[in-house]
């Protein structure tokens, strides 16, 4: 009989998603986790089909049962646009479910790079991971726009507590027409955003900057600076010189030229955009998009993890046709180390914490000593180097836990 398995006590939150992602989603439960682990989840679909089904009700329940159980790991998922609304008839676009998630649970979404011999960042200085960390609520992301004819005023209307109003022009568009938005942020989720990443800077002991442009935007990103500077002085100066770390703002482009030539090892705060955006250049840079792992972090203590990249569907394709895929799942079994450890931190699991240690050692050992996937034999400067497909991968690093 096999060896007994893990046992957990508390669930956590699964969220299944879509296409090629779907699949190494199975594959590795399946081949990497169920065998070692009696494992307890509750499960959503958060795949497309499912979502239209349910009027995204599903999205929403996952994100509360977040709130009830404390860890969930999530899936890529299809974020459907007018193509994806014809390919698959849904009853509507619906909206991103990583941003529907993201604000019933009011986080901070922290991206970090899996670092492994043989794969040297495209950044030759970087020598340590730079972990960015993106406010995840409002600004574009949940803004209002539309398109204006020649001849419209568009004005910013504030009605205030008294009743009375408030009005700034945006803009006369007498002789042209164009396009406006409107967009906002809260105090309470700029200071939740800020009070995250001072905490984890002191839970990682990594220096922490932050980033915007304040100089243009007088007002509104200027609010950003003057929360983080506050609670600075007030709450957490002390706390980081005993830690021997220092918290650091700067302009947003400043801070891209210094990114550029530092060696790593801190944490980059962003605003929204800012932080979406970036985060995929460094992904690129540090190696592979395959490589980069997330995790959202709400100052209520709950943690939801998952791959950064999308559901691969150039993959997808390819698998429907029954072809064998090089797919990197590195970063999605990263997500159910992440999640399964902090169950296991929360718990008391000692022995399911050392599982989530073991496998990702197993798996970057598995990639220093040349077994990897395409994408990363691409990059690898390993000399003996065996590519492998997903399932091959995914059973050697099952094979060398
Ligand atoms: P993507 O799925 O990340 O794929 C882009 C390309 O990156 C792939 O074609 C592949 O390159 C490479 N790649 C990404 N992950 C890989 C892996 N694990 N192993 C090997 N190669 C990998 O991005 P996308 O094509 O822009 O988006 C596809 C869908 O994903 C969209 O519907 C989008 O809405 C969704 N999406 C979801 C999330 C999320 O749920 N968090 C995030 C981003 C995008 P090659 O083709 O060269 O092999
Ligand atoms: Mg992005």
């Amino acid at each position: 009989m096999a060896k007994e398995k893990i046992k957990m006590t508390t669930p956590i939150v699964e969220m299944d998603g879509d296409e090629m992602t779907r699949v190494v989603w199975e594959k590795i439960k399946d081949i990497c986790i169920i065998p070692f682990v009696d494992l307890k989840s509750e499960y959503y679909d958060l795949g497309i089909q499912n979502r239209d089904l349910t009027d995204d009700q599903v999205t929403i329940d996952s994100a509360n049962a977040t709130k009830k159980y404390g860890v969930a790991v999530k899936c890529a998922t299809i974020t459907p646009n007018a193509a994806r609304v014809e390919e698959f008839g849904l009853k509507k676009m619906w909206k991103s479910p990583n941003g529907t998630i993201r604000s019933i649970l009011d986080g901070t979404v922290f991206r970090s790079p899996i670092i492994v011999n043989g794969i040297t960042p495209l950044v030759p200085s970087w020598k340590k991971p730079i972990v960015i960390a993106r406010h995840a609520y409002g600004d574009i992301y949940s803004a209002v726009d539309c398109v204006v004819e020649a001849g419209s005023k568009a004005e910013l209307v504030v009605t205030n507590p008294d009743g009375t109003q408030t009005v700034t022009v945006i803009k006369d568009f007498a002789k042209s027409g164009g396009i406006v938005m409107g967009m906002h942020n809260i105090d309470d989720s700029i200071e939740s955003f800020a009070r995250t990443c001072f905490e984890y800077a002191l839970s990682e002991k990594m220096d922490l900057w932050f980033s915007s442009k304040d100089t243009i935007s007088k007002k509104y990103d200027h609010r950003f600076k003057d929360i983080f500077a506050e609670m600075y002085e007030n709450e957490y100066k002390e706390k980081f010189e005993q830690a021997g770390i220092t918290y650091f703002y700067t302009l947003v482009d400043d801070a891209i030229a210094r990114v550029m030539k530092s060696s790593g090892g801190f944490i980059w705060a962003c605003k929204n955009y800012d932080g979406d955006v970036f985060s995929d250049m460094l992904a690129t840079a540090f190696g592979s998009l395959a490589m980069m792992t997330s995790v959202l972090v709400s100052p209520h203590g709950y943690y939801e993890y998952e791959a950064a990249h999308g559901t691969i569907p150039r993959h997808y394709h390819k698998y429907l046709k029954g072809e064998a895929t090089s797919t990197n799942p590195i970063a999605t079994l990263f997500a159910w180390t992440g999640a399964l450890r902090k169950r296991g931190e929360m718990d008391g699991l000692a022995d399911l914490q050392d599982f989530a240690d073991r496998m990702e050692r197993a798996t970057i050992e598995l990639v220093e000593s040349g077994y990897m996937t395409g994408d990363l034999a691409l990059i690898s400067t390993v000399e003996d180097k065996h590519v492998l497909n997903l399932d091959e991968f995914l059973t050697k690093v099952a094979e060398k836990l």
